[in-house]
């Protein structure tokens, strides 16, 4: 018999993985709190519950993937929160990219009720997510962890524990400020390139395969050089991402004065036209400010 699954969360990643579980073998059952995301879903042929009680009901693993701390508590906690309505004995995966503290907080609620919890927060986009190739960064307990691996693997190659829950989320945030600090100089460098008077084709050239590159770089410019910057990972996730890790070191008295720019030039983004746009809409930002100079 097919294992039940519940998918929390159907934006550009959790309907993804839904879809990729899907094809895999399990029953997915999804369920997202935006009632038009669930109809838009439901006429793309995906199972899609009404309300979070029926998606929960006789599923052995629940998988969230929600998109900031505040929509993380509302889904798991309280009396109509999942901590509290996941079926006796099953195993909660947090996908998100939140905070160490929150994740802790969450998993104790799931896990006072005796649920397993899974802190494994994902490294690849919306395309990763459907062919089941991101990196997923795991914590928790080894019997936890043991239940969800079917799963999990069908998603992608599960990197060494990171230790008990929290962790994962943490090494998570770090690698985001890496990220996002490598876009950030990119745009900034790719616009002075461009202004400099190089055909951004031969810059792109050239830079893909030179020693400023990233993996960001690599992924990100073809698309936005076409002058497309739907997302993929949205400004405001970003923004978000870059927010936690200055919170994660301010409680740790470790500074991070790179990340406090990248996130204000990301906030910058967001009062302009950027929300909802790829985090790669930067580049646009810095073309416009030159237009501005001239
Ligand atoms: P998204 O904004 O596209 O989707 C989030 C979905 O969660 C939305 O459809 C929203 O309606 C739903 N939601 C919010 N609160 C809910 C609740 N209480 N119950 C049920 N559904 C709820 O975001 P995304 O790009 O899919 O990202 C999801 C998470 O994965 C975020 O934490 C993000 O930072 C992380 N992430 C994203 C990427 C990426 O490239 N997009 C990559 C890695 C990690």
């Amino acid at each position: 018999m097919k294992e039940r699954v519940a998918m929390i969360g159907l934006g550009q990643m959790g309907a993804g993985m839904a879809a990729r579980l899907t094809e895999s073998g399990f029953d997915v059952l999804g369920f997202d709190i935006n009632p038009a995301r669930r109809q838009e879903l439901s006429e793309r042929q995906m199972p899609v519950a009404e309300t979070l009680r029926e998606a929960l009901a006789g599923r052995g693993l629940v998988l969230t993937s929600l998109p900031d701390p505040a929509a993380a508590r509302a889904a798991w906690l309280g009396p109509d929160g999942l901590a509290a309505l996941a079926d006796a004995g099953s195993v909660i995966i947090d996908l998100s990219t939140i905070d160490p503290g929150t994740m802790r907080e969450i998993g104790d609620a799931a896990e006072k009720r005796g649920l397993g919890v899974v802190d494994c927060p994902v490294s690849g986009g919306p395309g990763e997510a459907r062919n089941g190739t991101m990196v997923l960064i795991v914590g928790g307990s080894e019997a936890a962890i043991a239940r969800a691996k079917p799963a999990l693997e069908k998603l992608g190659p599960m990197t060494a524990r990171t230790g008990g829950v929290g962790t994962a989320k943490a090494v998570k945030l770090v690698n985001n400020m890496m990220s996002l600090g490598n876009v950030l100089v990119a745009c900034e460098a790719f616009a002075l390139g461009e202004a400099a008077g190089v055909e951004p084709e031969k810059l792109y050239e050239v830079l893909s395969v030179s020693g400023g590159r990233s993996f960001h770089f690599t992924k990100r410019f073809p698309k936005a050089l076409t002058g497309d910057f739907d997302p993929g990972f949205k400004m405001e996730l970003g923004e978000k991402d870059l927010a936690l890790a200055i919170d994660m070191g301010r409680a740790m008295h470790q500074p991070t004065p790179a990340a406090s720019l990248v996130r204000e030039m990301m906030a910058l983004a967001l009062a302009q036209s950027y929300r909802g746009k790829d985090i790669v809409a930067l580049l646009d930002m810095y073309r416009k400010m030159a237009e501005r100079k001239a």
